[in-house]
């Protein structure tokens, strides 16, 4: 490495564009070394000095400045240093954990393969026995026919002269008929077989049921550090413009990645949606109402929410609505007349439906709910508030039936406690959790996949997906776009 180094220095001694002239002097406006030729010509207005005054000056300062690199930076540098370490072992975990799961499936379906066989071949053994027992049956009921005849035959061909004349006509008699029913059991042609007709191979159908390979990155692609309170929405409406709502702030301001402003819009709520047309959707907590605002900003529409008040907001993929509602309670005592709702409604504020309690028409889906997102199937998410310090995730289908509970339990923390939910273009579900200061993801079906990121000095608070980026707001004032992909 040094050697390299002075390699390359010693090298750069004599100017390129002045044959054999030494660089002696160093043109700050260029960054580069010059000679006495280039200090005429090109950088003859620029700031230079001589490599010699550089350095008296560079030999005071540069150990201190180095000191100082290594004890305040070079700590953190190797603390990353060895978050790359962590990552790299994690993964290496990760593929074994992958590759047991998957011979774990190969050996049972390997296992039920050979039983679903083994019951064809049975099936085929009973249904050929069944159509042999019956050749046997009537086999046997032709050979005795057959030996019969061949008695009665014989008698009458040979003993004709010294039979009784009233034994001929009964044996003649009983011989047509013996005959006759003989010929009916030639004549009937019965057939009864058993076929095999092997189904297609799946190869589709195969890989659906051994599963696929989700890969889960993010990458930090913008970091805006402007804001002066907990973001408390954020909204993308392009690659590159999202509105921002703070707690500490009556503006939501519809800013750049630059963390430029170009709009403002007074609002008192914490949550805001945008329809697909592009008109509000504002939650009034202290009026208690929910107001439909045109680009203009001129109200369209309030509807009255009274005696509950709106507390989150979040919008559906065909541009319905879904507002949590609660009472003025806390989050216990839960009573009789306790009120703890989400509900689904048109822009029109129409009522679609509404989700309190479960199947039974008793039990509460929601002590205390909060943030929801709808899923590309359709099911409802919402993060359900325990306690002070501890949540819940619910998923319910779209028709209010709970699909699954998620409570952290897959997790590798004592506490949970989601904040926010989203959920992206492959029905992956998630949300950032306050306890770890973690964004997770679940499956639709509620399976823990991963962890996509973890702060040690940071609490990821918002998330919204544009499409491939995830837009985060911190607790600590913070907004980060991540390139997302799934
Ligand atoms: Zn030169
Ligand atoms: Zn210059």
């Amino acid at each position: 490495m040094a050697a390299s180094l002075y390699k390359a220095q010693f090298a750069l001694r004599i100017c390129e564009d002045h044959d054999k002239k030494e660089l002696h002097a160093y043109c700050k406006t260029c960054e580069k070394k010059i000679c006495s030729s280039c200090i005429k010509e090109e950088h003859h207005q620029h700031d230079w000095e001589t490599i010699t005054d550089i350095l008296r000056e560079k030999k005071h300062s540069l150990p201190e400045e180095c000191k100082e690199i290594r004890a305040k930076q070079l700590p953190g540098l190797k603390k990353e240093l060895s978050r790359f370490d962590r990552k790299i072992e994690e993964e290496e975990a990760r593929f074994e954990q992958n590759k047991s799961i998957l011979n774990g499936s190969r050996q049972s379906y390997i296992s039920e393969i050979n039983q679903l066989f083994d019951d064809r071949i049975d099936e085929c053994r009973q249904k050929s026995e069944t159509a042999i027992q019956v050749y046997k049956d009537k086999r046997e009921g032709l050979k005795q026919k057959v030996e019969h005849l061949e008695t009665m035959t014989t008698a009458l061909e040979k003993d004709i002269n010294t039979l009784p004349d009233h034994d001929i006509l009964d044996m003649e008699k009983e011989m047509r008929e013996e005959l006759e029913k003989a010929l009916c059991y030639s004549a009937d042609k019965f057939t009864c077989t058993a076929v095999f007709v092997p189904g297609k191979l799946d190869i589709q159908a195969m890989q659906n049921m051994i599963g696929e390979t989700h890969s889960f990155s993010m990458e930090e692609k913008y970091n805006l550090d402007k804001f002066s309170s907990r973001i408390s929405c954020v909204k993308p409406i392009s690659d590159t413009n999202a509105w921002v709502g703070e707690d500490r702030n009556m503006y939501a301001k519809l800013i750049d990645l630059a963390g430029e402003e170009s709009k403002s819009m007074k609002t008192s709520c914490k949550d805001l949606v945008i329809s697909r047309s592009g008109d509000f959707v504002l939650i009034n907590k202290g009026k208690r109402n929910i107001a439909v605002l045109n680009k203009d900003e001129k109200t369209i529409s309030t509807i009255d929410t009274k005696p509950l008040y709106p507390a989150w907001i979040s919008k559906t993929e065909n541009d319905d609505l879904l507002v949590t509602l609660k009472d003025d309670g806390d989050i216990h005592p839960l009573l009789p007349t306790s009120r703890r709702i989400v509900q689904r409604m048109t822009l029109a504020m129409k009522v679609l439906q509404t989700y309190e309690f479960r199947e039974d028409g008793k039990t509460r889906l929601f002590t205390f709910p909060g943030r929801t997102a709808e899923n590309k199937n359709t099911d409802i998410c919402v993060v359900n508030v325990l306690s002070e310090n501890t949540g819940e995730l619910v998923v319910l289908h779209r028709d209010g039936r709970l699909k699954f509970t998620y409570r952290g339990h897959t997790l590798m923390f004592d506490q949970f406690y989601p904040h926010a939910v989203e959920c992206d273009s492959k029905c992956h579900i998630l949300f950032t959790d306050r306890y770890s200061g973690s964004i997770h993801i679940l499956s639709a079906e509620g399976m823990y996949l991963c962890t996509l990121c973890q702060y040690e000095q940071l609490n990821p608070w918002v998330i919204s997906i544009n499409g491939g980026d995830l837009w985060c707001g911190f607790k600590e004032g913070r907004l980060k776009v991540l390139k997302y992909k799934n």
